[in-house]
C-alpha cells in the first residue's frame, strides 16, 4: 500500500499559517497590509485582551465584490498578481494571497465588506478553515474580525505571552505601518481604551512628531537624497541625541518595514567617532528603489529583501547620513601615559579650597603631595548623584509651578506609569494625563532644565528592553536618572562647585568609578612621574 498521501487543504493552510502568522501582532500587520493595498485612507483596529480574544481592523478602502470576499480566505488567492512577470513589479504590500487563509485557519473570521460605491455588501464567517455562513450586510469598506486566535491550535497558543506584552507587539505593528503610510490615518483600540490615534499626515515629519511628540523630533535631523534612481529620506539623531539601547531603529524599502543588518551597519559606520559612550544611533530611514531591483519574496512575512545590488543602496545610506552629521573633533592622542603608570584609586587628600586647573571642559586636574589628580568631572557627579539616589536624601525635589506635559509613545507611557512610584522615590513624579501623555509634576532641582521627554524615554526603553539580572531596577534607575542630572561634560566649574563636588565624593562609598562603571579620578603618584620622566 502507497504510503504518501496529499495533504487536506484545511491541513495545509493550518501548517502555512505558522510561518506566516506567529502571534497577534502578525494579524494585525497582514490586516493592515491589506487595507494600506485597498487603496484607504483610515485605518481603525481594535483589540481585546492584547489582541488573544479579538482583533478587528476596518477601513475604508476599495472593499470585495461577493465572489471575490468568497474566494479571499482560499489559499494563493491574491488580486495582486496576474502571472510571473508581475512577481517581479511588486508595488502592493501583499502578493502572495496566503494571509487570509493563514488566518482563517487557525481562528474565527468574520469578514464584512462591499464594493466602493455600493453598500450592497456581504458578511462570511469561517471558523477553521470551515464557512459558517454568509450573508448580505451592508458595509461600507471592508472590516475582518478575528477572535480566538489558535483556538484549534492549542500549542501554539501556549506560546502566546501575557496580554501587555502581545499588546506592545501589536503597538510596534501599528507604529510600523504608521511611519511607513503617513497619508493614511490609524487609530488603536485596546480593550476599549483609544491608546493611539494618528490622523492622515502632510509627511513624514509630521508623522513622526504624531507618534513621538515634537521634542523628540528636534532631537534628530532630516536628509533627502536622490542617486541613481534610488530615493532616501531620512531622520538620524544628532550628536546631542544618541542612545544607550536600540530603540528607536526603523528601515524601510519601498514602504515596507524590515531588518537588513548591512543597512544598519551602513547607519553606524557613519557615526563613526561621534557615537562614544552612548552607543546607539536613532533612525528613521526610508528608501525607495525600483521594484526591480528588490526582491521581497525571500521571507514569509516580508521581513527581509534582497537586493540586485547592495552597494549603492548601502552607499547612499552611508554617505548621506555622514553629510547630514557634523564631523567629529579628530583628536589626536599625544604621549599617553601607559595603564601601568596610572592608577585609579590612589587616596585623594581633599581639603577645601585645594587649587585646580580646569582641563578643557570634562576634567579637572588637582595637584597634591602624592602627585597629579585627574578628575573626570562628569563620571564624579553621577557617582555622587546616584549614590544620593538611592540613598533618598537631599534629592532638592520641587513641586513645578508650571507641570510639564510630556507625550511618549504607548509603550513608555504605559511602562513610566507603571513605575511610577520608584520614579518618585528619585524626585520625578508624574501623573497620567491620557492620550499617552504624562504630565510631571515635580522635578529635582538638577533635572528642572533637562530635556525632560529624553529622560522619561530612556527611563523606559531600560525598562522595555528589560533590566540585566544581576542589577536592581532601583539601581538601574538611579544610574540612568543621574547620568542625566550629572554635569554634561562642556562646562567649566567654579571653585565653589569643584570644592562641593570634591566633598561629596570623598564621602561616597565608592568613590573610584561611575555607576557604569568608568573612573572618576585618575592618579598619577611622583613616583610614577619621576619612572615617565625616566627619572629613576
Ligand atoms: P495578498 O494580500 O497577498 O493578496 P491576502 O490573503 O492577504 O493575500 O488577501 C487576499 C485577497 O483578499 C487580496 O489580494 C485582496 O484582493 C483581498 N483583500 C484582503 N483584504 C482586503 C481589504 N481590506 N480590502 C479589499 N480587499 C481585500
Ligand atoms: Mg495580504
Amino acid at each position: 500500500m502507497s504510503q504518501i498521501h496529499i495533504l487536506p487543504p484545511i491541513l495545509r493552510n493550518k501548517i502555512a499559517a505558522g510561518e506566516v502568522i506567529e502571534r497577534p501582532a502578525s494579524v494585525v500587520k497582514e490586516l493592515i497590509e491589506n487595507s494600506v493595498d485597498a487603496g484607504s485612507t483610515d485605518i481603525r483596529i481594535e483589540i481585546l485582551y492584547g489582541g488573544k480574544r479579538l482583533i478587528k481592523v476596518s477601513d475604508n478602502g476599495n472593499g470585495m465584490e461577493k465572489e471575490d470576499a468568497l474566494l479571499c480566505c482560499e489559499r494563493y488567492a491574491t488580486s495582486k498578481l496576474l502571472n510571473e512577470a508581475d512577481l517581479y513589479h511588486i508595488r502592493t504590500m501583499g502578493f502572495r494571497g496566503e494571509a487570509l487563509s493563514s488566518i482563517a485557519s487557525v481562528a474565527k473570521v468574520k469578514l464584512v465588506t462591499a464594493p466602493i460605491g455600493t453598500h450592497q455588501g456581504v458578511s462570511v464567517e469561517i471558523h477553521g478553515g470551515e464557512v459558517k455562513s454568509v450573508k448580505d450586510s451592508p458595509s461600507v469598506g471592508t472590516t475582518i474580525e478575528v477572535r480566538d486566535l489558535f483556538f484549534n491550535t492549542p500549542a501554539r497558543r501556549k506560546f502566546l505571552k501575557a496580554h501587555t506584552t502581545e499588546l506592545f507587539h501589536i503597538v510596534d505593528r501599528v507604529t510600523q505601518q504608521a511611519l511607513a503610510h503617513p497619508e493614511i490615518g490609524f487609530s488603536l483600540v485596546s480593550d476599549n481604551h483609544e491608546i493611539m490615534r494618528i490622523p492622515v499626515a502632510a509627511s513624514l515629519r509630521e508623522r513622526i512628531m504624531q507618534i513621538y511628540g515634537e521634542e523628540f523630533l528636534d532631537g534628530l535631523i532630516e536628509m533627502d537624497r536622490e542617486i541613481a534612481g534610488i530615493t532616501m529620506n531620512c531622520f538620524v539623531a544628532k550628536e546631542s541625541n544618541l542612545r544607550s539601547r536600540k530603540s528607536y531603529q526603523f528601515l524601510f524599502i519601498n514602504k515596507r518595514p524590515i531588518r537588513d543588518p548591512s543597512l544598519t551597519h551602513a547607519v553606524y559606520t557613519a557615526y563613526e567617532g561621534i557615537l562614544g559612550q552612548k552607543k546607539h544611533p536613532v533612525f528613521f530611514l526610508f528608501l525607495i528603489i525600483d521594484p526591480v531591483a528588490v526582491d521581497v519574496n525571500v521571507h514569509p512575512t516580508k521581513r527581509e529583501v534582497r537586493f540586485e545590488n547592495k552597494e549603492p543602496i548601502y552607499n547612499i545610506v552611508l554617505s548621506g547620513i555622514r553629510e547630514a552629521l557634523p564631523l567629529p573633533l579628530q583628536s589626536k592622542p599625544y604621549g599617553v601615559p601607559s595603564a601601568s603608570v596610572i592608577s585609579e584609586a590612589l587616596e585623594l587628600e581633599y581639603r577645601p579650597s585645594l587649587s585646580f586647573m580646569p582641563l578643557g571642559d570634562a576634567f579637572i586636574a588637582l595637584s597634591g603631595q602624592g602627585g597629579l589628580t585627574l578628575i573626570d568631572q562628569h563620571a564624579a557627579h553621577e557617582r555622587v548623584l546616584y549614590e544620593r539616589l538611592l540613598r533618598g536624601v537631599d534629592l532638592n525635589s520641587n513641586r513645578l509651578l508650571f507641570p510639564k506635559q510630556v507625550q511618549l509613545s504607548h509603550k513608555e507611557y504605559h511602562v513610566i506609569l507603571s513605575n511610577s512610584s520608584t520614579l518618585k522615590d528619585f524626585g520625578i513624579e508624574v501623573e497620567d494625563f491620557g492620550q499617552n501623555t504624562v504630565i510631571v509634576r515635580s522635578l529635582t532641582e538638577a533635572l528642572k532644565n533637562a530635556d525632560i521627554r529624553g529622560i522619561l524615554a530612556d527611563i523606559a526603553s531600560c525598562l522595555i528592553e528589560g533590566i540585566s539580572p544581576d542589577r536592581e531596577l532601583r539601581e538601574t534607575l538611579a544610574a540612568k536618572i543621574a547620568c542625566h542630572q550629572s554635569v554634561r561634560g562642556k562646562t567649566i566649574l567654579k571653585q565653589e562647585e569643584v570644592d562641593q563636588l570634591l566633598s561629596d565624593l570623598q564621602r561616597c562609598l565608592h568613590p573610584d568609578n561611575c555607576p557604569h562603571g568608568r573612573p572618576t579620578r585618575i592618579v598619577l603618584s611622583l613616583e610614577n612621574l619621576k619612572k615617565m620622566f625616566k627619572r629613576t
